[in-house]
């Protein structure tokens, strides 16, 4: 749920998450297609149960083919009023096979795609000399600074919510900076949990790391952005690839029969598959995004 400028920069919006979300499930070999909702509108303000109940309608009228759960600006909570209307909801805290907020197993898998990106970029995935510059506080984002600060990183953060900041603050000891300043923070990895298209030309000329790795969904503006941050030497850990621990989840609920060990294999397959991506992109002087793309697309057709 997001306030967009127009119409169209909604369904652009929400083409681009659908192609996300189907290279997200090809990437961590599940059996699911990709498909996204988006709603237009202030999550602080607009949000009311018939608004949710509308939008329940909507995807019961798809019968099936499309599954719904929480992202940007949706909690378990409303998710809950659209399950009044249709079956087709995941994420959810109590059912057959409820799976919960996806949101901590996203930040574990964010979090080993951050070690399994130091590995490359700087020889070794030891992170007690690294600083990690994070945008972003929230569900996935938090989660992912426990664990970042558990293994001794040094951890810079912004948001623009002044409570979420000053909570993982205090429990981490990371450093407070204003949302803008992010990109400017002298770091070793920026690791993006809150907006897409914040990897554009007027960052990349201010970012001073080594490496990008986080949550956000489409962090490249335009995909041509893949090649302009292999030549200044970033290596980019592509979106959806790490941030797929939290689509495993799910597809896990709508297996009808969640394992937290099936969830536990997939994701280590998912990060064995981000870190060939890596590789081969290093290997062959490629951008990371378009190898990424490459695999993704094949499965897809393999799997038609
Ligand atoms: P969230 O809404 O809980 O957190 C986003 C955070 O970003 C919020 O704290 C918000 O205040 C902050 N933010 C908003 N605008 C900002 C700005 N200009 N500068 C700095 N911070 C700002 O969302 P989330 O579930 O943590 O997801 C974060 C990102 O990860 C999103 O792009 C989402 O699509 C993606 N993602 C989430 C999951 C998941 O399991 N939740 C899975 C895959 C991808």
């Amino acid at each position: 749920m997001m306030k967009y400028a127009t119409g169209e920069a909604m369904l652009k919006d929400a083409l681009r998450l659908s192609q996300g979300m189907s290279y997200k499930n090809a990437m961590a070999d599940l059996p699911l297609g990709g498909g996204k909702a988006v709603i237009w509108g202030d999550s602080k303000a607009d949000k009311s149960p018939d608004l949710f109940r509308a939008f329940g309608r909507a995807v019961a009228s798809l019968n099936g083919t499309y599954y719904t759960a929480e992202d940007v600006g949706i909690d378990v909570a409303d998710m809950e009023i659209v399950r009044q209307e249709t079956e087709f909801v995941a994420g959810l805290d109590h059912g057959a096979a409820a799976s919960g907020d996806p949101s901590p197993i996203t930040a574990t898998g964010v979090f080993r795609g951050i070690l399994e990106t130091a590995r490359r970029a700087f020889g070794t995935d030891d992170l007690t000399t690294r600083t990690i510059a994070v945008q972003g506080v929230g569900s996935v984002g938090a989660h992912t600074c426990d664990f970042l600060a558990k293994a001794g990183a040094t951890l810079v953060i912004t948001d623009i919510d002044q409570a979420a900041l000053k909570a993982v603050a205090a429990r981490t000891g990371a450093r407070i900076v204003a949302p803008d300043d992010i990109y400017d923070v002298e770091a070793d990895i920026f690791s993006p949990n809150a907006l897409g298209a914040v990897v554009n030309e007027q960052t990349l000329e201010r970012l001073k790391v080594k490496a990008i790795a986080g949550a956000a969904n489409n962090q490249l503006v335009m995909p041509e952005m893949g090649e302009l941050l292999r030549r200044k030497g970033i290596l980019y850990a592509p979106d959806y690839v790490i941030n797929g621990g939290g689509i495993i989840n799910v597809a896990a609920e709508i297996s009808g029969n969640y394992s937290r060990d099936w969830v536990d294999s997939k994701l280590d397959r998912l990060m064995e598959t981000l870190g060939a991506v890596l590789d081969e992109a290093l290997a062959q002087d490629k951008p990371t995004n378009e190898v990424a793309d490459r695999i993704a697309r094949q499965r897809i057709a393999d799997a038609r």
